[in-house]
């Protein structure tokens, strides 16, 4: 066990810290009002080699290990949550899916596109009455000829009517819960999707999360990613990933929202003293790095044992509840060390605790990933219905 970073990703934090200063920091208020980030911007991320660090060179990305994309995101994230997600995203979660799971035409066709940015990608799982139950899923793949014809809706999708391909994750046969479910990737030039609208979201604004619906959608049997059967364990194994990347995003939001209210608090004086003398503002500053740093080591860990970017399913949900709450916790407390200020709009502690706020939700609630980690210490599952 060793709990220090590498000259080499020593190296990626340095140059995605500059990288996130110059090319980040400034435009994330404006992002967060606009409700939009410019397709030029995550350009940036993929000219950069953000989008893809997690995919193997011979498929167009850099090759890099789970923790090295954990350490660019975190940077990134401490000053602006979207963008840490956008590049979660094209790092875990669907292009880890297709590079474990997916066939190598799949691997080659589509791959490359997403680290050059050609292409970007959502996930489609939940839908209105399938959240937590995702096994309750209704949307169905029925086969036909050469083709699968898709019919269903999904909503909360992250890049909903902004991202060329969603992996879809439908019921293929009559074979009740996981059993009967695969997933298949379709892209938004496909007659039958229709993108239904965006819903308006408390934070992270500028990566819109919408509805998709399906109707007869003619999807080439070729872009069959998971099939159906016992494969359904592949896709949540590959989803763990994201669960880790997403701890990453909250962490770095936090430790933005730390850093920020710190220097806030240094340099404002009341009483005729700086806000950081008063010894119950330092019991909150010492409170919040402790949180922080447990966060990063179980993030850390859960990354460093990561295999094809793949992580541990007990690993990944003890970071992400822990890391999502945490970020709730941080975020509002750096709010109170900037008092007022810090409630207003004016500055960045209130779109970071907004923006915080999401992670005990996406990815999976919290409950549904205690439930899992109650299953690993028991020693059995928990019917829950
Ligand atoms: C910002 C954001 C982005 C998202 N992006 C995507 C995306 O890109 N793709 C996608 O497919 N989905 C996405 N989601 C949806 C997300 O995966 C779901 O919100 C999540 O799985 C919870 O489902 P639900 O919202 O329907 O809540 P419900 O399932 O309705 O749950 C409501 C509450 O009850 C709790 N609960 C439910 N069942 C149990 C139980 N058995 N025991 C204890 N508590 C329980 C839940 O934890 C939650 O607190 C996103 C959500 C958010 C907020």
């Amino acid at each position: 066990m060793n709990f220090s970073l590498t000259a080499e990703q020593q190296q990626h934090v340095d140059d995605a810290r500059e990288f996130a200063l110059r090319e980040v920091a400034p435009y994330a208020e404006k992002w967060d009002v606009d409700e939009h980030i410019p397709r030029a911007q995550i350009q940036k991320y993929a000219d950069a080699g953000y989008l893809g660090m997690t995919i193997p060179t011979e498929y167009g990305g850099q090759g890099l290990s789970a923790l090295d994309a954990v350490l660019v995101i975190e940077e990134i994230a401490r000053h602006c949550g979207i963008s840490g997600r956008l590049i979660v995203d094209h790092n875990f979660g669907a292009a880890i899916t297709i590079l474990n799971f997916g066939t190598e035409e799949q691997r080659q066709r589509v791959l490359p596109t997403i680290c050059t940015g050609a292409t970007l990608m959502s996930i489609g799982m939940t839908e209105p009455e399938a959240g937590s139950a995702l096994t309750d899923l209704t949307t169905t793949a029925t086969e036909d000829g050469d083709a699968y014809i898709l019919n269903g809706k999904k909503h909360w999708i992250t890049g909903a009517g902004e991202r060329e391909y969603t992996l879809v994750y439908a019921r293929f046969n009559d074979v009740p819960g996981p059993k009967g479910i695969g997933a298949i990737l379709v892209h938004m030039d496909m007659d039958g999707f229709n993108y239904a609208g965006r819903i308006p979201s408390l934070g992270v604004r500028g990566v819109q999360e919408g509805i998709l619906e399906f109707e007869n959608m003619r999807v080439p049997k070729e872009n069959l990613v998971v099939p159906p059967g016992s494969a359904f364990g592949n896709l949540m194994s590959a989803y763990n990933g994201q669960r880790v990347g997403a701890s990453a995003v909250a962490l770095g939001i936090a430790q933005g929202a730390f850093d920020f209210a710190k220097d806030y608090a240094d340099n404002r004086e009341q009483f005729g003293k700086r806000i950081t003398d008063f010894q119950a503002m330092q019991f909150k500053l010492a409170d919040m790095v402790i949180e922080l740093d447990a966060a990063r080591f179980l993030i850390y860990r859960a990354a460093c044992n990561a295999k094809n970017a793949i992580t541990d399913r007990y690993e990944s949900s003890v970071a992400k509840v822990y890391a999502a709450e945490m970020a709730v916790r941080v975020t509002s407390e750096a709010i109170q060390l900037c008092g007022a200020q810090g409630y207003g709009r004016n500055l960045p502690v209130a779109r970071m605790f907004r923006d915080a706020r999401c992670f005990t939700l996406a990815g999976g609630s919290a409950e549904i990933q205690r439930i899992g980690i109650a299953t690993k210490i028991l020693g059995r599952s928990i019917p829950q219905h």
